[in-house]
């Protein structure tokens, strides 16, 4: 690749401000960071891929923003404070339009939380972008999928679903919901969901003082409300079961439009990328952490609860949900049928 120390010392140096004198961010073989006494650190890697983690057509901004922003997104999780990241990115070419506004998406979302690019590496090949960043947590005070217990209340932040439709926008994949059909504000909104997601870094201190157990939702709130409880379900050796409520999870006017008009609630229920935070409160602290995240202005809505084996409803309802399901979802208190639903294939 043409002059690869130019490239970075033009688009990426500036990106390294924010270090203490003592301190090498971007420059040496490797970086030399102070660490925060009594905390522990937390890694976190998410690679993009072109074509599969975002369309190709997606701007080199949005690229750079949503590089950063699911890493932060892990951190939030996990309760930690972002400290720095390191970024290796593979272009096929070195575009300086494009290197330009990738830096800038970067940047900008970097800055909003002060966190310095301490390095990274540059190859040529086709276009990935792997971000890792590092965050610091109070010792034993991080965040695990594990925690969970019996009668947690399930709760999610902000609005479920958007990202998943603003892909099938983006992929012009759901004919019923053309690019014409939909209000332009909607298009808007969940095209901005899919490619400026916001870490809710926000919800830091309510998750450190409220949450037993969190996660992101990256891959789906299903299949990631499964990960909390087949993580807890191992550590306190018993068998969970989180049962959700379909009409008390938060969705946006233009996912409730789709789901009026086509009955598909894939998006909300399987639907990737959203970057909201799903983790669980013990019910004796549910009014304290709803006022606590009131005061924070942290946007929560608790969709359901954890049980455990003993507790699940009635044999034929689990089997009418499928025995092997962690996470049971009722639509005004009788199973919804998962697989009857259009739209469930799309992500299977
Ligand atoms: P080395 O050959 O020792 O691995 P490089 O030539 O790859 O070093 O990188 C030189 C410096 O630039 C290092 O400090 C490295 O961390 C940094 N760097 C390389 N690529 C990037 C990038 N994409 N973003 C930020 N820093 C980078
Ligand atoms: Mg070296």
């Amino acid at each position: 690749m043409a002059d690869e120390f130019g490239l970075i010392k033009q688009y990426f140096q500036p990106l390294s401000q924010g270090l203490s004198v003592d301190e090498t961010g971007i420059g040496d073989d490797g970086a030399v960071l102070n660490i925060v006494p009594n905390h522990q650190l937390v890694v976190v890697t998410d690679t993009l891929v072109s074509g599969v983690h975002f369309p190709e057509e997606t701007t080199a901004y949005d690229i750079g923003w949503k590089a950063l922003a699911v890493n932060l997104s892990d951190l939030a999780a996990m309760g930690a404070r972002p400290a720095f990241f390191s970024l290796a990115l593979t272009l096929p070419d070195s575009c300086p339009e494009w290197l330009s506004e990738f830096a800038k998406g970067l940047s900008d979302l970097a800055q909003l939380y002060k966190v310095p690019l301490v390095g990274g590496d540059t190859t040529k090949g086709p276009l990935t972008v792997t971000v890792t960043a590092q965050g610091w947590v109070k010792h034993n005070e991080a965040i695990m999928r594990s925690g969970a217990e019996p009668n947690d209340l399930v709760y999610v932040t902000q609005n479920i679903g958007d990202a998943a439709l603003g892909l099938k926008v983006a992929l012009n994949m759901f004919p019923d919901i053309s690019s014409q059909s939909m209000a332009e504000e909607d298009r808007l909104l969940v095209l901005r969901a899919l490619n400026r997601p916001e870490p809710q870094l926000i919800a830091i201190e309510l998750l450190k003082t409220f949450a037993s157990s969190a996660i992101d939702i990256s891959d789906g709130l299903v299949a990631d409300l499964t990960h909390i409880i087949e993580r807890s379900s191992a550590r306190s050796s018993q068998a969970l079961f989180a049962e959700i409520q379909l009409e008390k999870i938060p969705v946006s006017k233009a996912v409730q439009r789709v789901i009026k008009e086509a009955e598909d609630w894939s998006m909300v229920l399987f639907g990737g990328d959203d970057y909201q935070l799903c983790f669980t409160v013990n019910p004796a602290n549910q009014k304290q952490a709803e006022q606590f995240a009131k005061e924070a202005g942290v946007c929560i809505t608790q969709i359901g609860e954890i049980l455990s084996s003993a507790e699940v409803k009635s044999s034929s309802e689990t089997a009418a949900t499928g025995s092997s399901q962690r996470v049971q979802v009722l639509e005004n208190k009788k199973p919804f049928l998962l697989k009857d639903r259009k739209g469930f294939l799309h992500f299977d």
